[in-house]
């Protein structure tokens, strides 16, 4: 978690009844589409789920970053055949190659990929390709779909806002029905990201290098985690192939713009791959150095950092954990504000301390709008003048299973004093210029990077003996990352 605070939770999106659109033309592709929701409904669809992705990814804070991706964006999408939806993009701090499209425009890249890239061009090409998603109405036709295969069946709202992080995690899978596109659409999009960065001038060619890099980072993971990208869009090897033909039947050489030189001095002082100073987990424990705390999770739960929170998800999935932190200044203010919500009924609770900090504890129970019983400890501790409230809560009737475990998980909250972890870095992107010719391998011996030489060709898009020009960029990582046990 970040040191931002939640200020909203955000329940379930629940599509209002169906209202039939026709099957107009789209002019992106030409195609006739069955759509069954107006292009408002889906801004404003694009607009909710937009808001799930900050609170569990957060953005990258580097606000030039953020521009420089956001005008690359914006001029791509001005020349698409929808250059007056609110097109937004963003850099989400997440360490995963990825990239997606919520359906309005609202266009989202990973820092990882991020520091995958070589070129302002291989950029372009991926927002290209997701702003096609967004042009072809990809996601709407999904959600049309699924809305049609389901037709009549609500999706229960969830009435206790602090409880709807389950919901949180069920949103997980919601966010992939519209990620995960077919064959079919990911070959479209490939063919109007081609389109739209040409008509911005980038050289296409550059896209080929996207995939040949997707196929690295797949090959890298080792099969077993498929980067995100990956998944939802399959066969980089054939796409890059169509690629190359697409480039071939267009008459072959464009020289366009590619932008090496200019896109590596914007992602000079990166962060990469996972930054400790968002928390981290040693084991079941989680630390978080700027916030100075620590807490335990029950063992062998599955545990996420998420932007506004921190959460722990028992194995058989009927139990939760969650951390955030309060708006409320004061520990009476918040535990007020929570254990006064409608659908909460309060069993017991009182002013407690916790390892010496000040704290209030009670017990509850609640139900949530589809009539689901719950019940849960809640404790709020007052910390280095932030409130923290940290929730544990399962059904009902398997209360006796968890109680003990939320007792010990919530009263393990504690400063956090061990050293390494307060003062744990982040790796950064570093660019070096080189003054003569080298290969990869010689750059790594002058200029010792924190990962291995195969992950310092995978990032700079070369080979280990691969000779690098006089004058060229190359990038290198410094700094410790995740310290030691
Ligand atoms: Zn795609």
């Amino acid at each position: 978690m970040s040191v931002i605070k939640r200020t909203r939770s955000f329940p379930l999106v629940v599509l209002a009844a169906a209202t039939v659109m026709g099957c107009p033309v789209n002019p992106a592709t030409g195609e006739r589409q069955l759509i069954l929701i107006s292009e408002a409904e889906e801004i404003e669809l694009g607009r909710q789920v937009a808001e799930q992705v900050e609170a569990q990814m957060g953005f990258y804070d580097d606000p030039d970053l953020q521009e420089y991706v956001n005008q690359i964006g914006m001029d791509l999408a001005s020349r698409s055949e929808k250059p007056n939806l609110p097109w937004s993009f963003k850099v989400v701090d997440d360490v995963v190659v990825n990239a997606f499209a919520l359906p309005g425009g609202f266009i989202f890249v990973t820092r990882g990929i991020l520091a995958h890239f070589n070129s302002e061009a291989e950029l372009a090409g991926v927002l290209g390709h997701e702003i096609g998603h967004v042009t072809a109405r990809h996601s709407a036709e999904q959600i049309s779909r699924a809305q049609m295969a389901q037709l009549g069946v609500g999706v229960g709202a969830v009435f206790v806002p602090e409880i709807a992080t389950y919901g949180d995690f069920i949103n997980v899978g919601l966010g992939l029905l519209f990620l995960k596109f077919g064959r079919d659409d990911e070959r479209q999009s490939d063919d109007l990201g081609f389109r739209y960065m040409t008509r911005a001038g980038y050289d296409p060619s550059e896209m080929v290098d996207v995939f040949d890099m997707l196929g690295r980072v797949s090959e890298a993971a080792g099969g077993g985690g498929i980067p995100a990208w990956l998944s939802t869009h399959p066969d980089p090897g054939e796409r890059r192939e169509r690629m190359a033909e697409r480039l071939v039947e267009a008459g072959g050489s464009f020289g366009g713009q590619v932008g090496h030189e200019r896109y590596l001095r914007v992602i000079d002082g990166l962060v990469f791959a996972v930054n400790p100073r968002n928390g981290f987990f040693r084991g079941s424990t989680f630390l978080h150095p700027d916030l100075q705390f620590q807490i335990e999770f029950p063992a062998e739960w599955r545990t996420q950092n998420m932007a506004h929170a921190v959460a722990a998800l028992s194995p058989d999935e009927d139990a939760l954990i969650q951390l955030t932190l309060a708006d409320e200044d004061a520990i009476d203010q918040a535990a007020d504000s929570f254990f006064h919500q409608e659908g909460i009924q309060i069993r017991s609770r009182s002013s407690d301390r916790i390892n010496g900090l000040p704290a209030h504890a009670g017990y509850f129970g609640a139900t949530t709008g589809d009539g689901t019983e719950l019940r849960g400890l809640a404790v709020f501790i007052e910390y280095k003048g932030d409130i923290y409230q940290i929730l544990g809560y399962t059904l009902s009737g398997e209360w006796s299973t968890y109680a003990g475990a939320f007792r010990s998980s919530l009263r393990s909250f504690d400063r956090l004093t061990d050293r390494d972890a307060l003062h744990a870095q982040p790796r950064r992107i570093e660019i070096i210029t080189l003054d003569r010719a080298m290969t990869l391998s010689e750059f790594a011996e002058r200029y010792p990077s924190s990962v291995d030489i195969a992950t310092l060709a995978l990032i700079n898009g070369v080979g280990e003996d691969d000779t690098i020009a006089a004058g060229e960029s190359v990038k290198r990582v410094v700094g410790e990352g995740l310290p030691e046990e």
